[in-house]
């Protein structure tokens, strides 16, 4: 057999098609965000980060910094263990207390990412329910498309945002039949929201468990950054909600939180959270002291969402074709994967502005696009020099300004 013969044929497909992945090497400045040294360009000059989903700058924000400094020195570098054999630490159990509050829910269970969160749960959960059958939206990211398979259930995919498709599909089950509901509030790609009580109305009606993933909304929404669920008053509503600790919250792991009994059957059966090394105790006490803070402060919401709409405002000015967000995230749409890869190379050659093509698998072929996120330490010079810029590809490159989806 020629191994190496098959590796390179999975990669050429991908550089035919021209989503070949190139990752741009940064060295971030604490201090500085958005700004960062392109590792990638002659001499490593700084660039603009426009596409980081540390959404709100917190992975440089003083408290957090020193809350870490403080646990590195306190505990040392790893946790040591898994949570069952020397891994639990204080901070781990703060921090699950937190979660918990933050969405008021009697409990929460960490994870090392918000991938393993929803692998990890959405696959034990649906186990331990004999003849569960999982409904998934159709735009579910691919931790919940994962955790889904791996539970071996029956899955029915039901119209994205779409609750009168998911009460047809789910009519076809007797009520007695254990059912899920798996969506996500916000939609980064689309930056849509879901209508959450109409899918929960939906779920109650035919006795259905819901689970919903907030990585995209947490500490950006709601009073106290608890979510989407928690702006519109439904956290009761929902049997599980899920998080990272990776995006808004500027650290990484990943997290559910829903009633005692639920919470401890996954921290018993979960191999996903029962059979690996906890978070290190310096990034649980990271993400402690970034929940924190935004629960308290409510100015980083409302700056990143001004942010947001100014820059949508900018661009539309400009005849760019931002696409229809409700939401923090600015998608600009090029519909080509090459055009796409060239867009963000020219940004960033020309202009030291790095945003990341999006390209297929990750949204659909046709769909590609350039994904903005604008933060609220993004200041109006930088704005008006990203608008500046697009334009200034957008003309190189000849790509249509008003084919917004
Ligand atoms: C990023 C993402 C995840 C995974 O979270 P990580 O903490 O980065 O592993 C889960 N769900 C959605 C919708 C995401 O976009």
């Amino acid at each position: 057999m020629d191994y190496e013969t098959i590796f390179r044929t999975a990669i050429d497909t991908l550089k035919a098609e021209g989503r070949y992945r190139i990752f741009a090497e940064l060295e971030r400045h604490a201090g500085a965000f958005p700004r960062a040294a392109h590792h990638g360009l002659d001499g490593a000059p700084d660039v603009t980060v426009w596409c980081s989903n540390d959404y709100l700058g917190m992975g440089q924000h003083p408290a957090v910094l020193a809350a870490m400094h403080e646990a590195l020195d306190r505990c040392g570098a790893g946790a040591g263990g898994t949570r069952n054999i020397s891994g639990t630490h204080i901070y781990h159990r703060a921090l699950e207390e937190e979660l918990a509050d933050l969405h008021g829910k009697d409990a929460a269970l960490l994870f090392t990412s918000g991938f393993v969160s929803n692998d990890a749960a959405l696959s034990t959960l649906a186990k331990l329910i004999p003849g569960c059958v999982i409904f998934s939206d159709a735009l579910n990211h691919a931790s919940m498309i994962a955790g889904i398979r791996h539970s071996g259930c029956e899955k029915r995919i039901f119209r994205h945002n779409d609750p009168a498709d998911l009460d047809r599909l789910m009519s076809e089950y007797p009520l007695t039949r254990p059912k899920l509901v798996a969506f996500e509030s916000v939609y980064s790609m689309d930056g849509d929201i879901a209508p959450i009580a109409e899918i929960c109305d939906v779920a109650d009606k035919h006795g259905a468990m819901t689970y919903l993933d907030e990585v995209h909304a947490v500490g950006m929404y709601g009073p106290r950054g608890g979510g989407i669920a928690e702006r519109d008053g439904l956290t009761r509503r929902l049997t599980v909600i899920e998080g990272t600790l990776g995006k808004a919250f500027g650290v990484m792991g990943g997290y559910v939180a829903g009633s005692a009994m639920l919470v401890d059957a996954l921290r018993s059966h979960a191999p996903g959270f029962i059979f690996t090394t906890s978070l290190p105790p310096v990034v649980a006490a990271g993400a402690l002291a970034a929940i924190r803070h935004l629960k308290a402060s409510g100015a980083e919401r409302e700056r990143h969402q001004e942010r947001a709409a100014t820059l949508k405002r900018l661009l539309r000015a400009a005849g760019l074709p931002v696409m229809p967000s409700v939401s923090h995230i600015v998608p600009v749409f090029v519909g080509d994967a090459r055009l796409c890869k060239a867009a963000s190379d020219l940004l960033l050659e020309r202009h030291r502005i790095y945003v990341q093509p999006i390209n297929f698998p990750t949204v659909p072929r046709g769909a590609e696009r350039l994904r903005i996120t604008p933060t609220p330490l993004h200041d109006d010079l930088q704005m008006a020099r990203l608008v500046e810029a697009l334009r200034d590809v957008w003309a190189t490159l000849a790509i249509p300004a008003a084919a917004a989806a």
